[in-house]
């Protein structure tokens, strides 16, 4: 793909509780792939002289439920307009008593735990087998723990993510589990968005919002639960500290990327 035809460099998708970035400005565009609709329309808008598309994970009215995602529609359409990065906020719990509520964290690896996920924009004839010993870009990554030290963020620098299937939560006895594993944070839609990024060549940068202590952690450790008018006014607050830091994140993205995750794709193909 040439420059003029890039629609945009980076793409945002966003989680629970982010379902616009442009205020009502930028282009909305309806895209069709080849592995069908993504989740609601593209909106192209600019940040910083940076081309940006922004995609609601869950659809603009929160309708889609994650595991219902097209997955694979959203990446493939945010390929098709140009996208090299990908900055994918997305709504956690916490595994561990230190990682609080309104916490950021910038996960570095992930425990997969879906069950019935097209994975994969590999099913053949052609066939890759893409490493995944480090999903998540570092190049992206470290931009990301810069921006949050400049601005004052509270942003923990890794974290392991258990990714569920959903849409229940965990049970007691899994969340403990996930907990004395070591594990830090527990989610449903971080896969397989990374790995399908990660196929096409995008980087993929995860930050983590953390809106409560997971089931686990509150009964073992005797923390009270949160209640759910405290998480949603959290998460307001939270939201526009998120909308802020993304901005300044992609603000500060180099044009050429200087990460192995474009040489990664093309050493997976066989
Ligand atoms: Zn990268």
């Amino acid at each position: 793909m040439d420059d003029s035809q890039i629609k945009a460099q980076i793409g945002l998708i966003g989680g629970t509780g982010f379902y616009d970035f442009f205020e009502g400005r930028g282009e909305e565009l309806e895209i069709e792939t080849k592995f069908g609709r993504p989740s609601d329309k593209i909106t192209i808008g600019e940040i910083a002289g940076k081309k940006v598309a922004f995609l609601p994970r869950h659809g603009k009215k929160h309708q889609i439920p994650p595991h219902k995602i097209p997955y694979r529609a959203n990446i493939y359409a945010l390929k098709e307009l140009g996208v090299s990065r990908i900055i994918a906020p997305s709504a956690v719990g916490s595994l561990k008593q230190e990682l609080m509520p309104g916490d950021f964290v910038i996960c570095d690896q992930f425990v997969d735990r879906t069950k019935f996920r097209q994975d994969s924009f590999f099913d053949g004839p052609e066939v890759a087998h893409i490493e995944m010993a480090n999903p998540y870009c570092f190049e992206a990554r470290t931009i990301a723990l810069e921006k949050a030290k400049e601005l004052g963020i509270k942003a923990h620098p890794k974290g392991t993510v258990v990714v569920i299937e959903g849409p229940k939560f965990s049970t007691l006895a899994e969340s403990l589990w996930f907990s004395k594993m070591g594990w830090d944070l527990v989610n449903m839609t971080q896969y397989p968005e990374v790995v399908l990024s990660s196929e096409l060549g995008i980087c993929y940068l995860n930050i983590s919002l953390i809106t409560d202590y997971d089931v686990g952690i509150y009964s073992s450790r005797k923390i009270e639960p949160v209640s759910i008018e405290q998480v949603l006014a959290n998460f307001r607050q939270n939201t526009e500290k998120l909308k802020r830091y993304v901005s300044s994140i992609i603000e500060n993205m180099p044009q050429q990327r200087s990460c192995d995750c474009l040489k990664k794709a093309e050493r997976a193909i066989i």
